[in-house]
């Protein structure tokens, strides 16, 4: 059976409790659009409030330590997320690896901890535009992946990717169709060589500047599972609005 296309918020640092309107929203939205998965990532404050809100979407986390607990100031872990309520976490975002200087090993233990929690996990990988100019965007992505993958090869199911080229992520910016589905094409592949079969199953998000007037073409794109949301999921008036595209809904 076909997957209906995750659409994923990421809200990124932003929302207080007067935030919560715009999730009762979405949810409410998402009860009648049922051909689509709808899920936010409130920042840590939110995530229980956003749960107990919004009774249909998924509600996950931003980021999460990779140790269960201890003397780490300031970190949430895995278990505190699933205790909250979160139901995923992603790791890996670009803006976690730029300000945090997080390597690929770091985002591989944070994603094995979310499992041992009980959390599905997205795990994001992108070039940047350098990388992109010199013809390695590929070649740097899937070596990303690779590294940044929980170890077990039995956990499949738990897991999505998320594609995020750097340069497109909050600037208005997209790759081409036929560079998106190239993309998503080597990480299916790379992602069968490690998986089997389950690999299939793994959506592959792509996310960067996705917004309501062209997430159908970039949803449209070979192997594209869904999108992960950034600034056009912060009000439910422009992610309806990629929502409804997912769907097959025309928002003219
Ligand atoms: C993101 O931060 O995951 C993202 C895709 O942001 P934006 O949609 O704002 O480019």
């Amino acid at each position: 059976m076909a997957q209906r296309p995750y659409i994923v918020g990421n809200w990124k640092m932003h929302g207080t409790r007067a935030m919560l309107s715009e999730a009762r929203a979405i949810d409410r939205a998402a009860e009648r659009l049922t051909k689509v998965e709808v899920a936010l990532a409130p920042p840590f404050t939110l995530v229980h409030a956003t749960r107990k809100e919004a009774g249909l979407i998924g509600v996950g986390a931003q980021d999460c330590h990779p140790a269960e607990g201890g003397a780490h100031t300031g970190d949430i872990s895995a278990p505190m997320l699933k205790d909250s309520g979160a139901g995923f976490v992603i790791v890996g975002h670009s803006e976690r690896r730029s300000d945090h200087g997080e390597s690929n090993e770091l985002v591989r233990r944070k994603a094995e901890a979310a499992l041992a929690a009980g959390l599905a996990v997205i795990v994001c990988v992108g070039e940047s535009e350098a990388e992109r100019d010199a013809g390695k965007a590929v070649k740097v992505v899937t070596a990303q992946l690779e590294a940044s993958l929980p170890e077990s090869t039995d956990c499949a199911e738990k897991l999505t990717v998320a594609y995020e080229p750097v340069w497109a992520i909050g600037t208005g910016r997209v790759p081409s169709v036929d560079d998106v589905s190239e993309m998503h094409r080597a990480i299916r592949a790379m992602l069968v060589g490690k998986f089997g079969e389950a690999g299939e199953t793994v959506r592959i998000l792509y996310g960067g500047s996705v917004k309501p007037d062209n997430a159908a073409e970039l949803l449209g794109a070979n192997e594209v599972g869904g999108a992960l949301v950034g600034g056009a999921s912060l009000t439910a008036e422009s992610f309806l609005g990629i929502i409804l595209a997912a769907a097959g809904e025309n928002t003219d």
